[in-house]
C-alpha cells in the first residue's frame, strides 16, 4: 500500500510535492483515507498514459480541508478527489461547482483551474455508467428504489436518477425527513404524467420491512446507498424475503467478495453487482475531468480488481 502523507506537510512544504519523483500532481483527501483504493488504479491510469506524475493519499483532518485545498495550486497539482468526510465541506471552499455537485451538496473532484478551484460530483454519474455497464440497462429507463438517501452518496445517486428522468424513483431513509426533503427538492424533475400505474412517480418512505414490500412490485431496481455491508457482521439493508428474481441489486458497498446484500440477491435469482463498477466509473470521469480525454479503463479496472483479488 502506497504512502499516506499528511495535510500539514502539503500545508507547510508545497514544494516538497512538486519535488518528489515522479511529481504528485493529483491526491485524495480524506479521513481515514489510509483505505483508498484511488491510488492504485489512478495511478495505473496515468501509467497507461504515459503521463509523469502520481496521484497520492493525504490525510486531513476537518480543521485542516480548507487550508490544504486552498495549497494544491502551488504543490503544482492538477486537481484532486475528496472523499468522507470532506465532500461538503469541498462544495463550500471551490470556487466554482458543476450542476451535480450543487444539487448533490458535494464535491469529490476538484479541477485546478489557474488559481481557481473547479468543483465536480463524479459519484452519481459513475452509478450511471456502473448500472449500464452491469446491466445494460440505462437509469432513466428504470423504476428506483434508494436505500439510504440521507447520506452523501444516496443524494448524489438521487440527482443523477432525477437529472436522468427516471420513470420513477423511491426514496428510502432511516430518517424519514431527509428524504422528504430531498424528494421535495428532487419534485420538478417528476412533474410529467408519465403513465406508471397506481403509485406515485416520486416518493419518500421509511425503512419499514412493510413499507418497502409495498413498493417491491413496483421497483425494478434496488440500489443500496447505506453502509450497512461494509462489515461481515452488518445486517442486511433490504430483508432477503423481499428479494425476487425480477429484480436488479446494485450495492454501492463494495468488500473483497460480495456483500450480503449481493449474495442474497443472487440466491433469490436476481442479477446484483457490488460497487467496484461505481467507483471504478467515478474515478474514470474524474480522470476524464482532469485530462480531457477518455480514461484507460482497462488497465485502471485490472489495477482495481487485483487491488480487491475481485475477478
Ligand atoms: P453516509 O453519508 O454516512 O450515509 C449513510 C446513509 O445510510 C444515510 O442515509 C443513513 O440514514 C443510512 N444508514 C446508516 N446506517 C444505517 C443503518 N444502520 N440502517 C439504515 N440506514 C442506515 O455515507 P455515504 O458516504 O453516503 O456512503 C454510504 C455507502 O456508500 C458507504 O458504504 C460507502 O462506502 C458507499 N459509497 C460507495 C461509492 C462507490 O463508488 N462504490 C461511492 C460513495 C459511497 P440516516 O439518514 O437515517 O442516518
Amino acid at each position: 500500500m502506497s504512502t499516506t502523507f499528511p495535510a500539514a506537510q502539503l500545508i507547510a512544504h508545497p514544494e516538497s510535492f512538486a519535488a518528489m519523483d515522479p511529481p504528485a500532481i493529483l491526491g485524495v483527501f480524506g479521513d481515514p483515507v489510509a483505505h483508498s483504493l484511488s491510488p492504485g488504479f489512478q495511478n495505473a491510469g496515468l501509467d497507461a498514459c504515459g503521463i509523469r506524475g502520481q496521484y497520492v493519499r493525504l490525510h486531513a483532518t476537518s480543521d485542516e480541508i480548507a487550508a490544504a485545498l486552498r495549497t494544491i495550486p502551488t504543490a503544482g497539482f492538477l486537481g484532486a478527489n475528496v472523499t468522507i468526510p470532506h465532500k461538503a465541506a469541498a462544495l463550500e471552499l471551490v470556487d466554482e461547482a458543476d450542476e451535480n455537485a450543487r444539487r448533490a451538496g458535494a464535491v469529490n473532484t476538484i479541477v485546478v483551474d489557474g488559481g481557481k478551484l473547479l468543483g465536480f460530483s463524479t459519484d452519481g454519474p459513475g452509478l450511471s455508467r456502473a448500472v449500464r455497464e452491469e446491466f445494460l440497462v440505462d437509469l432513466r429507463d428504470l423504476r428506483v428504489l434508494l436505500l439510504g438517501a440521507g447520506g452523501g452518496a444516496g443524494r448524489a445517486a438521487a440527482v443523477q436518477c432525477a437529472m436522468e428522468g427516471c420513470e420513477r424513483l423511491v426514496l428510502a431513509n432511516r430518517t424519514l425527513d431527509k428524504a422528504r426533503e430531498l424528494a421535495a427538492g428532487l419534485a420538478p424533475f417528476f412533474k410529467s404524467d408519465r403513465l406508471i400505474g397506481p403509485v406515485d412517480r416520486l416518493a419518500a418512505i421509511p425503512m419499514d420491512e412493510s413499507v418497502l414490500r409495498t413498493e417491491m412490485s413496483h421497483v425494478d431496481i434496488v440500489i443500496n446507498a447505506t453502509p450497512l455491508g461494509m462489515r461481515m457482521t452488518d445486517a442486511s439493508p433490504l430483508p432477503a424475503s423481499l428479494l425476487t428474481p425480477s429484480l436488479m441489486v446494485y450495492d454501492m458497498v463494495y468488500t473483497r467478495g460480495k456483500s450480503r446484500l449481493v449474495r442474497e440477491a443472487e440466491a433469490a435469482g436476481a442479477r446484483a453487482a457490488g460497487g467496484l463498477s461505481m467507483l471504478l466509473h467515478q474515478g474514470a470521469q474524474s480522470f476524464e475531468i482532469w485530462f480531457n480525454r477518455p480514461a484507460p479503463l482497462d488497465a485502471m479496472r485490472a489495477a482495481l480488481f487485483d487491488s480487491t483479488n475481485n475477478p
